[in-house]
């Protein structure tokens, strides 16, 4: 896969990053995002803070794991790559430590459906994958499973992951899953968040159909 081939891709994805820096979503060297190219993936470097960053930091890589020579893709790789390949629909996964979803899953709390914005992650709540090791591949298997039929998970003792139909989708999604575990925070600290109904859910996706382009 040739730069050239890549360049916008690559562009799109150091602009993705800069917006997840400046939500607040992602600090440091916290976090990750990949978008879905012809031949495979690129993701955003290992252990760089996004102000290091340009555009020919990206590293693509391929479905077998094959990394572009000389550069050090994110430690979290496995499970951008196993979840595009898991959900043909996604193009674009984002990770975050972003710091109401990391809080509820240090907790290993779902979030379950406290507000009808749980739809936007594709179900009636957002589970948390069980525990392990950042960059395992056991991380990879705990996160697909929780991402079933879902466009977001906790990952205990961890952060989160979105993924969308392209980067701003993914985006999108992320912003709002933070948006929701914060209400959901504190909506715990002031008393037991009362939960919609399976009938209330399904009138809720029935009226998101062509609402904001959440689908
Ligand atoms: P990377 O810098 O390797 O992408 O790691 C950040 C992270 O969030 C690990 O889970
Ligand atoms: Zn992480």
């Amino acid at each position: 896969m040739t730069d050239s081939n890549t360049m916008v891709q690559r562009e799109q994805l150091l602009t993705a990053s800069q917006q997840l820096t400046a939500w607040g979503l992602n600090k440091g060297t916290s976090g990750n995002v990949s978008v879905r190219t012809q031949q495979g993936f690129l993701v955003t470097p290992s252990g760089m803070a996004v102000e290091a960053m340009d555009a020919a930091s990206m590293v693509h890589m391929q479905w077998d794991g094959t990394a572009e020579v000389g550069k050090k893709p994110s430690s979290e790789w496995r499970f951008h790559r196993d979840i595009l390949q898991a959900q043909p629909n996604a193009n674009a996964v984002v990770h975050t430590h972003s710091t109401f979803a990391t809080t509820l899953a240090c907790l290993r709390k779902r979030i379950p459906a406290f507000h009808y914005m749980i739809a936007i992650a594709g179900g009636d709540s957002i589970e948390c994958a069980d525990y392990a090791l950042f960059g395992s591949q056991a991380l990879s298997d705990n996160a697909l499973q929780a991402l079933a039929e879902r466009k977001a998970c906790l990952l205990a003792n961890h952060g989160m992951i979105a993924t969308g139909r392209d980067l701003p989708h993914a985006l999108s999604v992320a912003l709002e899953v933070e948006n929701l575990a914060e209400q959901y925070c504190l909506a715990l600290q002031v008393g037991e968040p009362v939960l919609l109904t399976g009938d209330e859910m399904r009138a809720v996706f029935a009226q998101f159909k062509g609402y904001a382009n959440w689908d």
